[in-house]
């Protein structure tokens, strides 16, 4: 059989992290292993009941048996904006500010394709979501990354950023809740940001994919709600965490319009919108009632507040995530983010995710999902404790 050679693209994307993770994990447990996986993000609750029973009638709709329209049924863009109006008092028209996504992984690619040129800066995360890298690639344009320290409440510190990667830059990714370290962004923050941006004409994309998830009462900021934000940015929300539908494939980006404009057209060539009963789903999730997003909230604040028991008993001296369902933790000494992983997947047969498959500035930490039940964390932490390398 002939192998036909993948195209330079292709040769030269980033490795898929969580790919190599997966092999990792595999191996430890095809050796007869029961591997507790606390490394990926895959919520772990089902979706909501009244979702579900939208998507059933909307399935037997035949409406919803023809192509979809390109850019999405207008109820889903019309939803997306109630939302926002409801959660974040941000207004959003629902025909120009609004683009249809299947996920927000699709979009967080897109735009880079919508964006950049070959060899235009894009300004990261680190340690970030890969993806961002991805679509960076793809456009065959340079990433300049941004270090996100603790003492900095993970926030990148700007005026530590290169002046003229600034000047050049022609977007932006932040991410708040923030995969992996758990941080939250603030109001200050923000404004910041929105001024930097207008200063350097950069477009800043704000990935709110764990905007539902903060903690101790406190509700996540969206970056629309900055003031001038929409004039120099998008943001973009996934349906896979708030509602546990990340099966599903649905999201949506908001905010600048000719940005929105730029989702739709490359779009407009690549697909043929969500099939209309998940357009429909995903509307009803937006739009009925929120205690079931409450009710997760509450479950992972329970597991978060568990496992740092857990964790501190052991030694395991650790900062509480503030929002999304990760806990960002630093490796022992004498360890890196690798050695450590290894350590505990070889002999504590507990996969976590190395910080430095954020980024290299993810040196030191590693990730752990909140994603399983507490009988099954406090295993997990029990057979860490056993290998003693905490000091008490
Ligand atoms: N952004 C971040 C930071 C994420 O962690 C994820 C999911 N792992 C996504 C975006 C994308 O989620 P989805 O494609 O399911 O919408």
């Amino acid at each position: 059989m002939k192998s036909f050679k993948q195209s330079k693209t292709l040769e030269n994307l980033p490795q898929q992290f969580f790919a190599k993770l997966v092999k990792d994990v595999n191996k430890v447990t095809s050796e007869g292993h029961d591997v507790i996986n606390l490394a990926q993000g895959n919520p772990d609750q089902p979706t909501p009941g009244h979702i579900i029973e939208s998507a059933q009638e909307a399935v037997e709709n035949p409406l919803f048996h023809k192509y979809s329209p390109f850019r999405g049924y207008p109820f889903f863009k019309e939803a997306a904006s109630e939302f926002y109006k409801r959660e974040y008092n941000v207004d959003i028209d629902p025909e120009t500010e609004v683009a249809v996504l299947f996920g927000g992984k699709a979009g967080l690619i897109e735009v880079s394709q919508c964006l950049l040129d070959e060899g235009d800066i894009a300004l990261v995360p680190d340690p970030g979501y890969p993806d961002y890298w991805s679509g960076i690639s793809l456009a065959k344009a340079e990433m300049v990354p941004m270090p996100l320290h603790e003492k900095n409440d993970f926030l990148p510190d700007y005026s530590l950023v290169d002046k003229g990667s600034l000047a050049e830059a022609k977007l932006m990714f932040l991410n708040y809740p923030n995969n992996p370290t758990g941080a939250i962004a603030t109001a200050d923050f923000f404004s910041e940001t929105v001024e930097l941006a207008k200063d350097n004409e950069f477009c800043v994309v704000h990935d709110l994919a764990y905007g539902a998830i903060g903690f101790e009462g406190e509700k996540p900021l969206s970056f629309l709600q900055t003031e001038g934000a929409k004039d120099i940015g998008i943001e973009i929300y996934t349906l896979s965490k708030t509602y546990n539908m990340a099966g599903w494939r649905v999201g949506f980006a908001v905010g600048n319009p000719s940005v929105i404009a730029a989702l739709n057209l490359l779009q407009d060539h690549l697909h043929c919108s969500l099939f209309g009963g998940v357009q429909k789903a995903a509307a009803t999730a937006l739009t009925s009632s929120q205690e079931s997003v409450k009710n997760l909230v509450s479950l992972y604040e329970n597991r978060r507040n568990f496992l740092m028991e857990q964790l501190h008993e052991i030694g395991w001296a650790a900062q509480a995530p503030k929002g999304s369902f990760f806990a960002w933790l630093p490796v022992p000494e004498g360890f890196t983010s690798e050695s450590f992983f290894k350590v505990l997947l070889e002999e504590a047969h507990v996969a976590v995710a190395p910080g430095t498959g954020f980024g290299e500035y993810g040196e030191g930490y590693v990730r752990v999902g909140l994603l399983q039940d507490e009988e099954v964390l406090a295993e997990a932490v029990r057979r860490i404790g056993e290998l003693g390398l905490f000091k008490q």
